[in-house]
């Protein structure tokens, strides 16, 4: 990642003053080259000295961190090469980072800022909030604490078997009959209720927990399956499709876990499909073709969620052992009210055609939708239409009465 953009070089002459302090901050420097001082200045007047910074240190960061005057004034001793990072840059970077560590370096810039005022190093500030109310104000503005409680209960819910997962039917638009399940994840939190997966998954991704969360899901998945077809005696092949995140995919031991799981549970691989989005496959391409590869020799098959959101291009799809695309609800959504859209999950469809994937499309609602897409020539479908996801014993109700000319009559 590049640290700052390529046209902030700035050079100055020894003696220069390259931050005063009292100002309003706009920008921190690295310096590239040279040297400089940083001088306090008391609120007696008097001025001292309290270090030196050279090349491949930063200097004025404070300001652009919370908006507050310069603490110091830094002058050049030498003649300086600096990089500019500005507060728009360093703002973007902190909105996009996760809300802990705002919080954290938000708090720690109060508290050392605090800290200055009750030494008197800068005289009291009567004009600062007390700390403790900026850090609550902090914490409510990154959500930060409600993050980490549900990071620490998600913990909580992975031990105690709060987790359930439903299953939504695919549906095979040839047949009419149901092809397979999506499996999702279901948290039923015992004071809050339901908690939706678009905002503990996330969580769960990047506190690593959904490394438990995912190996508990493949094998609960799997183990339902099995039930499933025992009690329904379906004789079709139906498979199983499960959500990995990239930060599965980064785990070391990604592939022989999931070899353990499908023999524990006795499901044959070519029953099981891995749902990975496109992101995956472009930040790790080397890790993915690898781990891919392995599960495709054992039998699974890999589809490509949310097909359309991420990156357009489609040369990567050839490089990767893919099986199907599923197009994603907003295209399906928008397309009897968007040309574009229609548009564009029919050039999905033929392109799928062309590479030989099947594609299932996502988020059908309407008997209209599911009319158009089979006509287009897209293999399977998804959505409320045809079933909502739901818990084992209702699909085993739904597979046991399950009527497939009645798709587009529902
Ligand atoms: P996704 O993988 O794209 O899953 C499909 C989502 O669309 C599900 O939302 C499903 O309930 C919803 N859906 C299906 N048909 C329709 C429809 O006709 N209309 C509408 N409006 N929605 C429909 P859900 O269950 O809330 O999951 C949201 C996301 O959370 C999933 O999106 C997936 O990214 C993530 N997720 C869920 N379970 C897991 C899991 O076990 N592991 C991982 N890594 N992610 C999961
Ligand atoms: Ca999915
Ligand atoms: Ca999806």
């Amino acid at each position: 990642m590049n640290l700052v953009s390529a046209n902030n070089k700035r050079n100055f002459s020894a003696g220069d003053v390259l931050i005063r302090q009292g100002d309003k901050g706009e920008c921190a420097y690295v310096i590239e080259s040279g040297k400089v001082e940083i001088i306090i200045e008391h609120p007696d007047g008097a001025k001292s000295v309290v270090g030196t910074r050279g090349a491949g240190t930063i200097i004025g960061e404070m300001a652009i961190v919370d908006d507050s005057p310069r603490v110091a004034t830094v002058r050049c001793i030498e003649d300086c090469q600096m990089l500019e990072i500005s507060r728009e840059d360093f703002s973007r970077r902190l909105h996009n980072a996760d809300p802990v560590i705002q919080m954290i370096i938000q708090v720690i810039m109060t508290r050392y800022r605090d800290m200055l005022a009750r030494t008197k190093i800068l005289g009291e500030s009567a004009t600062y909030p007390p700390p403790e109310e900026l850090e609550k104000n902090f914490a409510l503005k990154t959500d930060a604490v409600e993050y980490i409680k549900i990071a620490n209960e998600f913990k909580e819910a992975i031990e105690n078997g709060q987790l359930e997962l439903h299953y939504q039917p695919i549906i095979n638009f040839a047949t009419g009959k149901i092809a397979g399940f999506e499996a999702l994840m279901r948290w039923d939190h015992p004071e809050r209720g339901f908690i939706s997966p678009g905002i503990f998954i996330p969580i769960a991704e990047e506190t690593g927990l959904i490394l438990s969360a995912s190996g508990w899901a493949l094998k609960e998945a799997c183990s339902a399956l099995k039930r499933i077809e025992g009690s329904t005696g379906y004789t079709e092949d139906l498979y199983m499709s499960v959500n990995f995140s990239s930060t599965d995919f980064a785990s070391e031991n990604f592939v022989e876990s999931v070899y353990n799981t499908l023999s524990s549970t006795d499901v044959a691989a070519k029953k099981v499909c891995l749902e990975i989005t496109e992101r995956i496959l472009m930040s790790q391409p080397e890790n993915a073709r690898e781990t891919l590869d392995m599960c495709c020799k054992a039998g699974m098959s890999i589809a490509i969620d949310d097909f359309g959101t991420g990156y357009s291009s489609l040369s990567y799809l050839h490089a990767f052992p893919v099986q199907y695309l599923k197009i994603d609800r907003s295209f399906v959504m928008d397309m009897n009210k968007n040309e574009s859209s229609s548009s564009l999950v029919k050039s999905i469809v033929a392109l799928s055609q062309n590479m030989k994937l099947k594609t299932v499309a996502e988020g059908v609602e309407t008997r209209e939708e599911g009319l158009l897409l089979r006509e287009m020539g897209c293999d399977f479908a998804q959505g409320f239409y045809y079933a909502r996801p739901q818990p084992e014993k209702d699909i085993i109700m739904l597979l046991r009465n399950w009527d497939p000319k009645a798709i587009y009559d529902k």
